[in-house]
């Protein structure tokens, strides 16, 4: 029988900032090889979906799981036990993901911000590591630029070395959060399209973005939150072309004014 565990899944997943209510009863299924489009206005709680995902924040009720495991906790007898760091570490590390800010070590050139993390965390073979790291940059189109520190790189340059810099940790889920939003226009296009090779690729992915375009060509299944619930959820020709619901509409037709 085929392994049908969904690659992520989320039940009811609320959180709240003190008194602030920012996720509300989140569901979502991510199948393995699908990519998910995240849209919604600013504030809906997108980013702190993607950081419950990844376990940068707890959830306060609800349930996530990645590839069938609850993240951050071992399940005991129906009890939840949040894991060692140690544990917590390792199933991140199957987790990618890759911020507006390329956040790169501004002291490291782009080989050796790629094999920081493997050599250092997974204890990865050092010549194996860069030879991984070089065809890594190539596959995201910066042959040539291996040694260059970031400061010496465009901001879609750097977004590509991040990217690569992600993969590089073999990931399972990659997690994108408007990875192109604080790059000029211009250079939107190519990280684009090393996110479009790498859905091509088989990639499970979320992506949080405002390139409608990219959305409707890329994604297997676009979700439009708001208010910290997902409102509709569907193929990209019925939730981008065909909205149901009266706030998607005006949120796309604002997204594309
Ligand atoms: P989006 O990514 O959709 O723009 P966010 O998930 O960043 O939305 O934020 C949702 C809401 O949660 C916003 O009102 C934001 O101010 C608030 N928020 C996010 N992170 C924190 C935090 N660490 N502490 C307090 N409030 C937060
Ligand atoms: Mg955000």
């Amino acid at each position: 029988m085929p392994d049908t565990t969904p690659a992520m899944r989320a039940e009811g997943v609320h959180k709240s900032y003190g008194d602030l209510h920012v996720l509300r009863g989140v569901d979502m299924d991510v199948h393995a090889g699908q990519v998910v489009c995240l849209i919604g206005p600013s504030g809906s709680g997108k980013s702190t979906f993607l950081r419950c995902v990844n376990h940068l924040e707890t959830v306060d009720a609800g349930r996530l799981l990645v590839f069938g495991e609850p993240v951050g906790y071992r399940e005991e007898r129906g009890v939840l036990r949040e894991l060692p760091n140690r544990e917590i570490c390792r199933r991140r590390s199957e987790i990618g993901m890759v911020f507006q800010r390329f956040n790169l070590f501004s002291h490291m050139t782009a080989i050796e911000n790629l094999v920081e993390a493997p050599i250092r965390v997974l204890k990865r073979d050092k010549e194996q590591a860069f030879e991984e790291a070089r065809e890594l940059l190539d596959r995201v189109g910066l042959s040539g630029k291996e040694h260059c520190y970031p400061s010496a790189l465009s901001g879609g340059q750097q977004q590509r070395v991040a990217i690569a810099r992600s993969l590089a940790m073999r990931p399972k889920l990659m997690l994108f959060d408007e990875p192109t939003s604080a790059l000029d226009p211009e250079l939107v296009g190519e990280v684009l399209a090393v996110m479009r090779d790498l859905a091509e690729s088989g990639m499970t992915m979320i992506v949080v973005t405002h390139e409608i375009g990219f959305a409707r060509e890329v994604a297997d299944v676009v979700s439009f939150m708001d208010h910290g619930l997902i409102v509709e959820s569907g193929p990209g020709e019925q939730v981008l072309g065909n909205p149901e619901h009266a706030r998607t509409r005006e949120f796309i037709s604002k997204v594309l004014a």
